[in-house]
């Protein structure tokens, strides 16, 4: 008999549904992240991301701009993943490598290699050297949002990346941070589709919340942090010291079972 009806194509790198195809058919880290950083899904963040790049800040106007989805940063074994917002427009946009070049990534970092999670303690361009140690660093939303803000629609657009990523570190994965009110919504839901029962309702983000989700059939037990996010806003007025930040990763760290350093090298407050 006949086959009626044409195979549906894949969907094109600009349509909404181009995420979630490529995503959940993805066998390894380095092939999702080469299949998102195609990704066009978002009309208004590709305008942006784009607009930003060809309107460079005055200090990087002779540095060519990333200006496309920004991947996951760490090994595709990582024990502990932090999940923040979104990269930012002059910062992961411009160089292409999550929470570098901006002065989140700038605290972050330092205190990532204050628990010696980090080679190093700044991150300046992909080609820095840095490395990270059982640790990967990635956002609900890859791409810069203007004011950084995602509209729901974009978050859910973009959902299916984080969720595959999260998938593919697979049983390596012992506990994830998120870094913000944003990054805890929008990691929840994550976690959920992906097996792990939630407790109702919701527990509220705050600053060293820690949650932990029961082992599964599927899934071994995962711990999951609140964390404020490193923006200046935080940094600047107070509300997350560096101290505190270093507290919180030196926690997540143990849990994840890598073990904290103690080494506080690198503070960017005591410089
Ligand atoms: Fe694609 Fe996510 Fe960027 Fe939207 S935000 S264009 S889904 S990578």
């Amino acid at each position: 008999m006949e086959e009626t009806g044409a195979a549906q194509s894949p969907p094109g790198s600009g349509e909404s549904g181009f995420p979630a195809y490529h995503a959940a058919r993805c066998g390894g880290l380095a092939e999702l992240d080469a299949q998102l950083v195609r990704c066009r899904a978002c009309p208004r963040l590709v305008d942006w991301r784009e607009e930003t790049a060809a309107h460079p800040r005055a200090a990087f106007r002779d540095q060519k701009y990333w200006a496309r989805p920004v991947p996951g940063f760490g090994p595709p074994d990582a024990a502990l993943a932090l999940v923040g917002l979104a990269p930012a427009a002059h910062g992961g946009n411009r160089t292409g490598r999550m929470f570098t070049g901006d002065a989140s990534g700038d605290f972050l970092f330092a205190a990532l290699h204050a628990v010696g999670l980090a080679s190093q303690p700044t991150a300046t361009h992909r080609g820095d050297g840095l490395e990270l140690y059982g640790v990967r660093v990635t956002a609900p939303v890859h791409c810069a949002p203007p004011e950084n803000r995602p509209t729901p629609a974009e978050r859910r657009t973009c959902r299916p990346w984080l969720s595959a990523e999260l998938k593919l570190l697979g049983p390596s994965l012992r506990a994830v941070v998120a870094l913000g009110a944003f990054g805890w919504q929008a990691l929840l839901p994550v976690l959920g589709e992906m097996g792990w029962p939630l407790p109702r309702p919701r527990p509220a983000f705050g600053h060293g919340v820690q949650l932990t989700l029961p082992a599964t059939g599927q899934r071994q037990e995962l711990q999951v942090l609140g964390s404020y996010h490193p923006s200046q806003r935080n940094t600047f007025t107070g509300r997350l010291t560096f101290d505190m930040f270093v507290e919180l990763l030196a926690r997540a760290a143990e849990l994840a079972g890598l073990g904290p350093s103690g080494d506080a090298r690198g503070r960017p407050d005591a410089r």
